[in-house]
């Protein structure tokens, strides 16, 4: 019997992972080094035997005594696009649960966030939001004292690649902006929060070059992610990952040493669905870096929690375009701005079919195959993004 239940269990498992795969393996972390190095230096700076004495005196009476746990304010906005399918209860209830889990993930980390008020809508014409582009909406939907957390329909990066979430950042506190399906994954939200606390990626500040941390750790506090308890992280990607989180990659260090990366991470690159754990040493971290930003988090005063009605805008939100679906090889663009604009035409994943220059309000679409298209109209100060089917 037990045998049956643990099969039914691994293939269940091996289902809901490669479910997850499949959900989200094509969208990455937003979240660049520069946004959070200076916190993670302050942090390392600033972390004396003190506050980490401190956290592992805490950590012991954590299970005889829950006030140990340092309950932290936030609030949730969620971008909506009046004309989609939306349902706001259903919504409510999948950050409540979002929230829960994510309360799980850093309890050890001696942390409990609650919604300081409900959760709030900003209608939006954007299904899609670029990097930067939350700017507008942060100076107008903002609550101090507290972790802001902004759900967008879609996200994409300033390269137009889907991304999953990112922090910003807007002052005085860093806020978090989440693409909607990432926000429930069990995974990425967390990342973030670990970007928020200060954490790099266990691979380190580059996504690009290989980190120079050796398998041996001899070099663990100033390279990587400068935490020890991490392992040498090559960027491990869902292509060196098996179906059961195993890494399978055969990169080697310096030293022509294995990496053995932790591909249960929360801040590895690792498959989103394999990622469930901090380690004591991030834990610390993040509970130093807290100390370091605690009175951002005083004096925080309950606000009205009617629903906000405001609009998001942009010097080119007056842009539509028409015919939509498009008929022809040609799609036109209706705007008041009189500057010259570029254009570029992508797809939900964010590969680019074409651009350039508008001319003649018009963008030729000969080339292109049927299907839904996102195109990016831009200005010298402005974005505007717009979905058409051709
Ligand atoms: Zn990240």
């Amino acid at each position: 019997m037990l045998q049956l239940k643990s099969k039914i269990y691994i293939l269940f498992s091996a289902i809901a992972l490669l479910f997850a795969y499949k959900t989200y393996a094509q969208h990455s972390c937003g979240t660049t080094h520069n946004t959070i190095l200076s916190a993670a230096q302050a942090s390392k700076e600033s972390v004396s035997k003190a506050f980490e004495n401190q956290y592992y005196t805490l950590r012991a009476l954590k299970g005889t005594n829950s006030n140990v746990l340092q309950s932290i304010p936030v609030q949730v906005y969620v971008l909506s696009n009046t004309s989609s399918n939306f349902n706001l209860n259903t919504e409510k209830e999948a950050i409540s649960r979002s929230i829960s889990h994510l309360n799980r993930l850093f309890n050890a980390a001696l942390f409990r966030f609650y919604q300081i008020a409900p959760v709030r809508i900003i209608p939006t014409t954007h299904n899609v939001l670029v990097k930067g582009e939350e700017q507008q909406i942060t100076s107008a939907h903002y609550t101090p004292n507290a972790i802001n957390i902004y759900i967008a329909p879609s996200l994409l990066n300033t390269a137009l690649t889907s991304i999953c979430g990112y922090i910003t950042n807007t002052k005085p506190l860093q806020s978090i902006v989440m693409q909607r399906d990432c926000m429930y994954n069990n995974s990425s939200l967390a990342h973030e929060f670990g970007h928020f606390f200060s954490l790099l990626h266990t691979h380190g500040a580059s996504n690009i070059q290989k980190t120079r941390e050796l398998v041996n750790g001899s070099n663990c506090a100033s390279t990587g992610d400068g935490i020890c308890d991490t392992p040498a992280d090559p960027l491990i990607t869902p292509g060196v990952i098996d179906n059961f989180c195993r890494y399978n990659g055969a990169a080697t260090d310096a030293n022509g040493d294995l990496y053995r990366p932790d591909t249960k991470n929360i801040m590895s690159y690792a498959h989103k669905a394999c990622r469930s754990h901090f380690s004591e040493q991030q834990q610390a971290r993040m509970f130093h870096y807290f100390q370091t930003i605690k009175p951002l988090f005083s004096g925080f005063e309950a606000v009205p929690s009617s629903i906000e009605t405001s609009r998001l805008d942009t010097k080119l939100s007056d842009v539509t375009i028409y015919p939509n679906p498009a008929t022809g090889t040609a799609l036109h663009i209706k705007t008041d701005v009189t500057e010259a604009l570029n254009y570029s035409i992508m797809n939900y994943k964010g590969q680019v079919f074409s651009k350039g220059v508008v001319y003649n309000n018009t963008v030729n679409l000969a080339h292109l195959p049927q299907g839904i298209y996102l195109l990016a109209v831009r200005s010298r100060t402005s974005q505007v993004i717009r979905k058409f089917m051709k």
